[in-house]
C-alpha cells in the first residue's frame, strides 16, 4: 500500500494558526504541547515550525545540568547524565530530552498500557507483514482477533488458559497468532491466540500428530466451536 506524496512546500493552517504556534514556540513548549493547544497534529506544528525557520531542538524542553548530573523534568530527580536518553531521534545528545530513563520507560508503558487491544495491533501489524512477504494466507482483522481473544478465549491462552504478558518484547508468554492448521495461513477459522510457548510447543504440528503427541491441546481444537476448518 504506497501513500500519495504530500504536496511539499505548503503548509496547512492559517496565519493566525502559524502566529500561535510562533508563540507557544518561543514559550519553549514541545510539538506535542502546541499541538494540543492549537488543535493540530504534532507533525503538522513541527512542518509549520520548520516552515517558520525555527529551531526545534532549541524548542524542545532542555534538562537542567550540574557537574555530570541532570534534572529530569518528569519526576525531578537529579540524575548522572548518562540516564537521559536524547529522545527517541536524538540519542547521544543528553540535552534534547527532558526525561530520564526510568520515566521514560514508565511512558512508554503506560502509552503501550496494559491495553490488549493495542498489543493486538502491533502483532497482528507484524504478523501482516511478515505474511505479505512470505506469501501466506492472511485475512484477519483487527475486530475479528479482539473479538476473539476478548470474548470467545476470555483475555486467556488458547491453549494453556493463562494469562499473558504484556510487557514490552518478544518475552515467552506474550501474545502470538496460531494457525492450527498450518498449510491454510492466517485466515478467520483457522487461527487462534495462545502465549509464544504454547505456539512453540505446537509449532506447525499437523492435527494427526497432535492428537498423538499432545491430547490436551488436540482436544481444546476438536471442542473448539469456531475453528470452521478443522474437520473431526
Ligand atoms: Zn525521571
Amino acid at each position: 500500500m504506497k501513500r500519495k506524496p504530500k504536496p511539499r512546500g505548503k503548509t496547512p493552517g492559517s496565519q493566525e494558526v502559524k502566529d500561535n504556534i510562533k508563540a507557544l514556540r518561543l514559550d519553549g513548549l514541545t510539538n506535542k504541547e502546541i499541538g494540543r493547544i492549537v488543535g493540530r497534529a504534532t507533525a503538522t506544528v513541527s512542518r509549520i515550525s520548520k516552515s517558520l525557520g525555527m529551531d526545534i531542538k532549541r524548542a524542545r524542553r532542555v534538562i537542567e545540568i550540574k557537574g555530570n548530573k541532570g534534572k529530569c523534568s518528569k519526576c525531578g530527580k537529579w540524575r548522572p547524565i548518562d540516564s537521559f536518553r536524547g529522545g527517541r531521534y536524538r540519542l547521544g545528545k543528553p540535552t534534547s530530552l527532558s526525561y530520564c530513563k526510568y520515566c521514560l520507560n514508565l511512558q512508554v508503558r503506560l502509552n503501550l498500557g496494559n491495553n490488549l487491544q493495542a498489543h493486538l495491533r502491533r502483532n497482528l501489524w507484524g504478523l501482516k507483514n511478515r505474511c505479505v512477504k512470505k506469501e501466506i494466507p492472511f485475512n484477519l482483522t483487527l475486530e475479528y482477533v479482539t473479538d476473539l481473544l476478548l470474548l470467545k478465549q476470555k483475555g486467556k491462552c488458547f491453549y494453556t488458559d493463562l494469562n499473558f504478558d504484556l510487557s514490552r518484547g518478544w518475552k515467552p508468554y506474550c501474545i502470538t497468532f496460531d494457525k492450527v492448521i498450518p498449510s491454510l495461513g492466517y485466515i478467520q477459522g483457522n487461527i487462534v491466540i495462545c502465549t509464544r510457548k504454547a505456539n512453540s510447543c505446537k509449532n506447525d504440528l499437523t492435527l494427526g500428530e497432535i492428537s498423538a503427541w499432545m491430547p490436551g491441546f488436540y482436544k481444546r481444537i476438536k471442542e473448539c466451536p469456531w475453528l470452521t476448518f478443522v474437520k473431526i
